[in-house]
């Protein structure tokens, strides 16, 4: 009996990317080798795990408590009227299996909290928000701060959005917003346009590949504004803010 589908090699999957300038073959074994967590596999989270998996990242974690709803078919890609009442992690990992088999995808059914996320996200080198929910990013940027574990904070509500980096060296999300427990982005109510979450998970994917292959340079200390409506794009610096409650105004210490 033949195999379902032809074997795909690696160094295939990813011949395009050992194209690019800069990309050398450690960047490529550190993506191999390489971690990361999708907290919320929402529209943010279903654009940019498949791009992770594609590139031939080693292991990603999917973290959400939710399943899926009719409602999210408009925006959330990787999900059909099949998926609708399935857990939204398992759907998303059945889906990423079959995209690239040689990735590892957990599939944890959870949300994230003060109680619970070291131990979801121990292990993890890279950490993509794809919540949308502000109490849990508060925590997720408190743990940036406190371990050095990078995280690519990404948000989207009708046709806006916006991209930033916490990382080592940088700034942290307090610096920028002060708490965003607040800041829930109700999508329900004030709607988002379908591929604005593509666009905003895909700079979030490429943003978690550039930090794990050690690429370009991350939008640390830099805000990523996303208008969709006017068509428009900017980046806005921003610094440690003096007694930031969060780093204290040093930014992210350096790991080590
Ligand atoms: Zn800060």
């Amino acid at each position: 009996m033949s195999a379902p589908f032809p074997i795909i090699r690696d160094a295939d999957r990813v011949r395009r990317l050992a194209a690019l300038p800069d990309v050398r073959p450690r960047a490529l074994e550190r993506l191999r080798e390489g971690a990361v967590g999708v907290v919320g596999v929402g529209g943010l989270g279903t654009a940019a795990a498949p791009y992770l998996a594609a590139a031939g990242v080693g292991k990603i974690r999917l973290i959400d408590p939710d399943v899926v709803h009719a409602t999210d078919l408009g925006r959330q890609i990787l999900y059909g009227p099949g998926d609708v009442g399935r857990p939204k992690v398992e759907a998303a990992a059945a889906a990423l299996g079959i995209q690239a088999p040689a990735t590892v995808v957990e599939a944890v059914v959870a949300r994230l909290g003060a109680d619970n996320g070291a131990g979801l996200l121990a292990g993890l080198d890279v950490i993509v928000d794809g919540l949308d929910d502000g109490r849990p990013r508060d925590w997720l940027n408190a743990y940036a701060v406190e371990t050095g574990t990078p995280v690519v904070f990404g948000g989207a509500l009708g046709y806006e959005g916006q991209v930033v980096v916490v990382a080592p060296s940088g700034p942290c999300l307090h610096c920028l917003f002060g708490s965003v427990a607040d800041a829930a982005a109700d999508c329900a109510r004030e709607g988002v346009l379908g591929p604005l979450v593509g666009v905003i998970g895909s700079f979030q994917a490429a943003e978690a590949l550039k930090l794990l292959m050690g690429l370009g340079t991350p939008l640390r200390g830099r805000l990523l504004q996303i208008d969709l409506f006017g068509g428009g794009i900017r980046v806005l610096p921003f610094a440690p803010r003096p007694g930031c409650a969060v780093c204290g105004g040093q930014g992210v210490p350096r790991r080590g």
